[in-house]
């Protein structure tokens, strides 16, 4: 059973008058668990939907549904599959007391996997979930694997339960489930010569797995450091040239490198990043795996939109991370705008001085980097940085935060998307969808949505499945689920997310993101 959170009032929900509370029984007889099975069931023509209104009056709807006209329902958020892994390196062990409760949650939910491209080690899975995958064809999915050696990835995960990961997959692949999949590297464990046997195995499932992305594993002030420590910039060099190796076997037989450092993993070896082509579609990107070289992309396609910034100083806030990468991405907006841009890199007093990303920046932290700064004309913020509702990771809101600030401040997320509407006058226009004076980014909505579509690969041969991504698009305008997939995201799964976040891992985020990964 699933539960109306609300109805957008021109909608088919709406002209039915379900209301919040109304309890979402069945379709078609079969009986609805979450979110998928609303969106799976409802997206044909016509459909028996049987409900219990909040009166406790059971109904039962004959629904023949225009293609296109959205359900309009936003259902009450799903109850989070929790991890049963005990990784060392696991964020929600690094947080500091006093976050949101949501960042304390340690998710494992393959239909996060599917719907925001969260990493899941699907440890979890029961019989029921892997047919389920199956029949609703989430793929790809977001896979961290670590290793493939049972053992190690066992003891890394901390989980002896935990089934071996090359059968596992291979019985998706087979069924047509494929995967973007990550090694979280931890020194001394899965690196050297075991990275390269992850590798290889990995890359012996032929094209079910489509990528796979070798991030530094990064800690906080409150990890366990008696347990596990960050690489050196030797072991992330090495750890480069076999992800290099990789790479130009890759090149070489299938045409597309298929194996990529993380950003960090260059930055903590020192190396330069590679150019752009070389990420393709850049489909790892909000693992933060050519995050840089993507934002310098969309800089690029919206120089026609930039305005004419000559004479004004705009403040860019960071975090440490990307300070040594943010100068070449500035460069690129000064020299377009000409304007002057000053990166203000701020320090993570709440998690500690190892936190590096953006994405996690508190507010009173960048309230206190920006207290005197009345010579900015403007600062763009880390939109990353704050959740749907608008609030940064220390509860403080984006609003208060302007309020106490001396100079105007905007969300961004890659620069184009706010400076693309200060050229066209938008920029201080409310979303009007709440009360907050900020705008959620446009340029961010467009990619989300991007994002999504591009996941949705649910039946695909199929015309179902033009429908459903039709449903799922129209619901999801209007859903608490995924009005923004990353942000959203944080609310559900502070375990893997916040940890993808730490690697830099939200590719909008990126433009002043961090790098660090400790994913699962
Ligand atoms: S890192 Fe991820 S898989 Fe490991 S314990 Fe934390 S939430 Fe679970």
């Amino acid at each position: 059973m699933i539960r109306v959170q609300s109805v957008a009032p021109d909608s088919i929900g709406g002209e039915l008058g379900l209301a919040p509370g109304t309890e979402l029984l069945a379709v078609n007889g079969r009986p609805l668990e979450d979110f998928l099975d609303w969106e799976f069931l409802t997206a044909d023509d016509r459909f028996l939907l049987a409900a219990r209104l909040p009166t406790g009056e059971a109904v039962e709807y004959d629904i023949e549904r225009p293609e296109g006209l959205p359900m309009g329902v936003t259902l009450e958020p799903p109850r989070i599959r929790r991890s049963g892994n005990h990784c060392d390196f696991c964020f929600v062990d690094g947080n500091p007391d006093g976050l949101r409760a949501p960042l304390y949650i340690r998710d494992d939910d393959y239909r996060l996997s599917f719907r925001y491209g969260n990493f899941a080690t699907l440890t979890n899975l029961k019989p029921w979930d892997m047919e389920r995958i199956v029949e609703y064809r989430l793929s790809p999915l977001y896979v961290s694997v670590h290793a493939t050696d049972p053992t190690i990835r066992r003891w890394l995960l901390r989980n002896p339960e935990a089934p071996d990961i090359i059968p596992q997959l291979g019985w998706f692949a087979e069924r047509g489930i494929a995967f973007h999949t990550q090694v979280v590297l931890v020194p001394g464990v899965n690196d050297g010569v075991e990275l390269e046997r992850t590798l290889a195995a990995l890359y012996g499932l032929g094209p079910a797995v489509v990528s796979v992305s070798v991030v530094p594993v990064a800690l906080t002030e409150f990890s366990k450091h008696s347990l596990v420590r960050e690489l050196t910039r030797d072991e992330c060099r090495a750890a480069l040239a076999a992800v290099d190796r990789m790479a130009t076997r890759a090149l070489a037989e299938r045409g597309a490198p298929w194996c990529f450092g993380a950003d960090d993993l260059y930055l903590q070896a020192g190396e330069p990043l590679p150019g752009p082509a070389w990420y393709g579609d850049f489909e790892q990107r909000e693992n933060g795996v050519g995050a840089v070289r993507f934002l310098q992309t969309r800089i690029a396609a919206a120089v026609e939109r930039l305005p004419d910034l000559a004479g004004k100083r705009i403040g860019v806030v960071t975090g440490r991370a990307m300070g040594p990468l943010m100068p070449q991405v500035l460069a690129d907006v000064a020299a377009t705008t000409g304007g002057r841009f000053e990166l203000v890199v701020v320090e993570n007093t709440l998690f500690g001085s190892s936190v590096t990303t953006a994405g996690l920046l508190p507010g009173a932290a960048i309230e206190r980097a920006l207290g005197d700064r009345r010579d900015l004309d403007f600062v763009l913020l880390p939109a990353e940085a704050v959740n749907d509702d608008l609030v940064f990771v220390d509860d403080v809101s984006a609003d208060e935060l302007a309020e106490r600030l001396p100079c105007p401040v905007h969300l961004s997320y890659d620069f184009a998307d706010v400076l693309g509407e200060l050229g066209s006058g938008n920029a201080e226009v409310g979303t009007g969808d709440h009360s907050s004076a900020f705008r959620v980014p446009r340029s961010a909505l467009e990619m989300s949505q991007m994002s999504r579509s591009q996941r949705c690969t649910m039946a695909s041969k199929s015309d179902r499945c033009r429908r459903y991504s039709a449903s799922m698009a129209a619901v999801s305008s209007s859903s608490h689920l995924s009005r923004k997939s990353f942000s959203t995201s944080s609310y559900f799964c502070s375990g893997e997310r916040a940890v993808r976040l730490s690697s830099m891992a939200v590719f909008m985020a990126l433009s002043f993101c961090s790098s660090t990964s400790m994913s699962r």
